[in-house]
């Protein structure tokens, strides 16, 4: 039974804590023009707590040049940071009951609760278990408030993916694709899986304009076909 618990606040813990590398098929051509698989594209996702700060502190990630320009709008996102505060508290909380230090960063403060945890009673793991969920289902939520952003009718360029389930985000640049998780942004990284965002753009502007094409040559085709029925111009 506490083995089951254990390996719940495992689980819960990697996600809250740990980097998730996220792997897509990927598929192209060989000279005869056949479809042959590629090497999986490996997408490295920082750990939910990391994605939570960065919508706090936002790094920019950019430019490291670039000076923050003065604003009274507060910097980040409210919710990210009230629950990343909520988070600190919580596990401070354990810290304390537990007469543990706290270490220099949230993420390894709660891999220290998961070391103690073990030798606690059931009542107590899950009382964890219960927060540690708690504090997963919340990131959950506010990194997906965070990125509604506008949804557009071109379909993911990635080879093997093609689903319309691109997602940009205006004010910071960058594009992500909700289906293979790929990423554009302004400073290409392929690396850590991120592509130039002007390629993208180049790619959402010939797909609209060859869609716009056949949709006028679709028209054309229906005018002429009215034609010949009806023997007459249907403008
Ligand atoms: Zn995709």
């Amino acid at each position: 039974m506490s083995t089951d618990i254990l390996a719940d606040l495992r689980d819960t813990v990697d996600a809250l804590t740990n980097p998730t590398p996220v792997r897509n098929p990927r598929y192209g051509r060989d000279a005869d023009g056949n479809k042959v698989q590629l090497d999986d594209h490996v997408v490295t996702l920082p750990s939910l707590i990391a994605q939570v700060a960065e919508i706090v502190w936002p790094t920019g990630g950019d430019s490291e040049s670039a000076r923050p320009v003065p604003s009274s709008r507060p910097p980040g996102n409210p919710q990210a940071m009230a629950l990343h505060l909520d988070i600190w508290i919580g596990v401070a909380r354990w810290h304390m009951l537990w007469c543990l230090t706290t270490r220099d960063t949230l993420e390894s403060s709660i891999r220290q609760l998961l070391g103690r945890v073990a030798s606690e009673d059931s009542d107590t793991q899950e009382d964890l278990l219960a927060d540690l969920r708690a504090w997963q289902h919340r990131c959950e939520v506010v990194l997906k408030e965070a990125f509604n952003d506008p949804e557009i009718q071109t379909p993911c360029p990635v080879e093997g993916c093609g689903q319309r389930t691109l997602r940009i985000n205006l004010q910071k640049k960058t594009a992500r694709c909700t289906t293979c998780r790929s990423r554009w942004a302004e400073v290409p990284d392929p690396e850590r899986g991120i592509w130039s965002i002007v390629g993208l753009a180049d790619h959402i502007q010939t797909y609209e304009a060859q869609s716009r094409a056949a949709a006028a040559d679709a028209r054309a085709a229906d005018r002429v076909l009215k034609e010949q029925r009806y023997g007459r111009s249907v403008a």
